[in-house]
């Protein structure tokens, strides 16, 4: 649709502006950081000295993390497809999810046994997929039920695996969720959110081939819709290691 391209071509235009400002700012960052490992290191005994130091490169840190994201975004890293089943890739990041939401979120998988592989970068699929999943978790302050579900299907003659995160928490707001796909939308105020979680989430599923959209209304939770196109391919033998580091996280 029209309102589908012009924001194909937004997203475009502010992923080479922002690629480019997150590359040179990490330089930057690690100028910043590299002196003040000299500093600490010139006054090892003044204690003052190094708490301060110390304080500077934790936010140092938080700046390199969000240029992190915004390289993601700006998808400077090419995607590298290969053939996936959702139902490993699910096994290989469980641990990790359930450490995200933490215990007051049940989480629920509906995986259908006879879904289809589909064809897909697996290491941005698994942080669009914990980006969801923090925002679900976010959405849940009071605890809930986060279901995943993976069910084949078909749209427009094409098939599709569909891949549904069903939430429990407080919903979206219409002018919230007319928005929620915008880069650097965030609800959630300064230092909370980057906005960056559903544009990514869009850029890589529409990059993908597939589609994805939104189900959410205040107080009835929210679900994010994805589908992905089917590949004939088996799956790669790829196992993901659960206990990868997450977007160097702090
Ligand atoms: P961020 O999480 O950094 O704010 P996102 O792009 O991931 O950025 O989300 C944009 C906005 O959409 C959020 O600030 C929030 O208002 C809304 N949102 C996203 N996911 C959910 C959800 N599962 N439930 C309710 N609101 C959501």
């Amino acid at each position: 649709t029209q309102t589908a391209l012009m924001h194909a071509q937004k997203l475009e235009a502010i992923g080479k502006l922002t690629g480019g400002v997150a590359h040179d700012f990490n330089n930057v960052l690690h100028i910043i950081n590299g002196n003040l490992d000299l500093i600490k290191m010139l006054a090892v005994a003044n204690a003052k000295v190094q708490e301060r130091c110390q304080l500077a490169q934790t936010a140092v840190r938080r700046g390199a993390k969000l240029s992190a994201q915004l390289l993601a975004f700006a998808r400077k890293q090419p995607l590298q497809p290969s053939a996936l089943k959702l139902d490993d890739v699910f096994e290989g990041i469980d641990l990790l999810l359930k450490r995200a939401v933490g215990e007051r979120v049940e989480m629920r998988y509906e995986i259908a046994p006879d879904a289809w592989n589909v064809e897909a970068d697996p290491q941005q699929l698994e942080n669009v997929i914990l980006n969801l999943v923090l925002n679900a978790s976010d959405a849940m302050p009071e605890g809930g039920v986060l279901a995943v579900s993976v069910a084949n299907t078909l749209r427009d003659g094409a098939e599709y695996v569909h891949l549904a995160l069903r939430d429990s928490g407080v919903g979206m707001p219409e002018e919230v969720k007319a928005r929620a796909f915008e880069p650097f939308f965030s609800t959630k105020g300064v230092g909370k959110g980057t906005g960056l979680g559903l544009s990514m989430a869009y850029g890589f599923v529409k990059q993908s081939g597939g589609h994805i959209d939104l189900d959410s209304a205040p107080g009835a939770g929210t679900t994010v819709n994805i589908l992905l196109p089917r590949t004939d391919e088996a799956a790669s033998a790829r196992k993901s290691e659960a206990a990868a580091p997450v977007q160097g996280g702090d």
